[in-house]
């Protein structure tokens, strides 16, 4: 079986002509169904002449997810659990602001990136999702809340640039004026780090936004932190994070999480400055989230708008990022395969 959500509004018009003998407005139509009427059914399609949806109906499925739980915050913030039709597990996370609707996708089952303070590393790396798998989690939180998404960030479970050929698949159809129809500047993309693939993304023509998992200003930190430091060190780092800037000219925001006695100091908030001076950037402070059996901590207050204030400071802008989701495990490296172990 075909999954409609992995096919580009292109490729699904090359399919209709070609293997189906229909005109190339019938692949507008069926988007129009999946994306803005998000109907579940085939058959709901009333616009596709009959005798097509009946072929269809054989080729084709909407979606793959499977809801196995939801868990809502107080904040508001809603976790969901989804089994995929191999049995393996992502979670998904929709945040609500006053500019809109929010979700946070995974793009792998698991992670390879290893990174030692996030939960989604502590489990074996299952496999790459699909482009449909990735499209789906936003189609069916949409249809859930009844409500449009405004805002997808490539936050969740997995590296979105270890599965990079999906990632830029699933972003076109999130784009597509006749799918989501979410703007690219409402699309991030996060990264730990992945160098050529930055430089690649660099050249991809898009107006998305990049995140960097920064989290150490010196390699022996952030070789433990993140052991793709080892490949792809800061400086080659910076160098990738320079030339994105050339080509694209669009703000890189990077993503330092800030850990009690391991990269909170004045000192290491000098040494961020020095590594960012110049750069058209944002950073973003996360308190680390403890994990379970994890060692680290969130520094206190104090110290992090000390931390904040020094880069502020120093001309470069930074802003503590406001937390959600963590009283149901939904925030930043919490998400796991929690399905898997119980
Ligand atoms: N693999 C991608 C995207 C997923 S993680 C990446 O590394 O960027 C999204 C963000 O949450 C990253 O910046 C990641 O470093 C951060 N993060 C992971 N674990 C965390 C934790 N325990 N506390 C705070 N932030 C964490």
């Amino acid at each position: 079986m075909k999954n409609f959500f992995d096919y580009t509004l292109d490729e699904l018009t090359d399919v209709y002509i070609k293997d189906y003998e229909q005109k190339k407005y019938r692949a507008v139509q069926t988007f129009k169904w999946l994306y803005e009427d998000k109907v579940e059914d085939v058959y709901h399609m009333t616009d596709i002449p009959f005798a097509l949806r009946e072929r269809l109906v054989k080729d084709f499925q909407i979606g793959t997810l499977k809801e196995e739980e939801m868990k809502i915050s107080p904040d508001g913030t809603r976790k969901y659990l989804f089994t995929l039709a191999d049995g393996s597990a992502v979670e998904t996370v929709l945040m609500k602001y006053e500019f809109g609707n929010s979700v946070c996708v995974s793009t792998q089952v698991g992670c390879r990136m290893k990174c030692d303070f996030c939960a989604s590393s502590k489990l074996s790396f299952g496999r790459n999702l699909t482009s449909g798998e990735i499209v789906e989690q936003i189609v069916y939180i949409s249809r859930k809340i009844q409500d449009r998404i405004s805002n997808v960030v490539f936050m969740g479970i997995g590296e979105p640039f270890d599965n990079y050929d999906n990632v830029m698949r699933a972003i076109k159809i999130i784009n597509e004026p006749h799918g989501l129809n979410i703007g690219a500047r409402h699309i991030t993309v996060s990264t730990s780090g992945l160098v050529p693939q930055i430089v690649k993304f660099a050249n991809e023509g898009l107006q998305c936004n990049l995140s960097i998992s920064l989290h150490a200003t010196n390699d022996k930190v952030r070789d433990k932190l993140m052991p793709v430091n080892k490949a792809y060190n800061i400086e080659t780092l910076m160098q990738a994070c320079r030339k994105y800037l050339e080509k694209t000219n669009r703000r890189i925001t990077f993503e330092y999480a800030l850990i009690a006695g391991v990269n909170d100091s004045t000192k290491d908030a000098c040494a961020l400055v020095d590594l960012l001076n110049g750069m058209l950037c944002h950073v973003n402070l996360i308190p680390v989230n403890a994990i379970e059996g994890g060692e680290y901590r969130r520094p206190n207050q104090n110290v992090m708008m000390a931390f904040r204030d020094a880069l502020n400071n120093r001309g470069v802008t930074a802003t503590i990022r406001r937390e959600l989701g963590n009283e149901i495990d939904a925030a930043c490296g919490q998400l796991r395969r929690r399905y898997y172990e119980e």
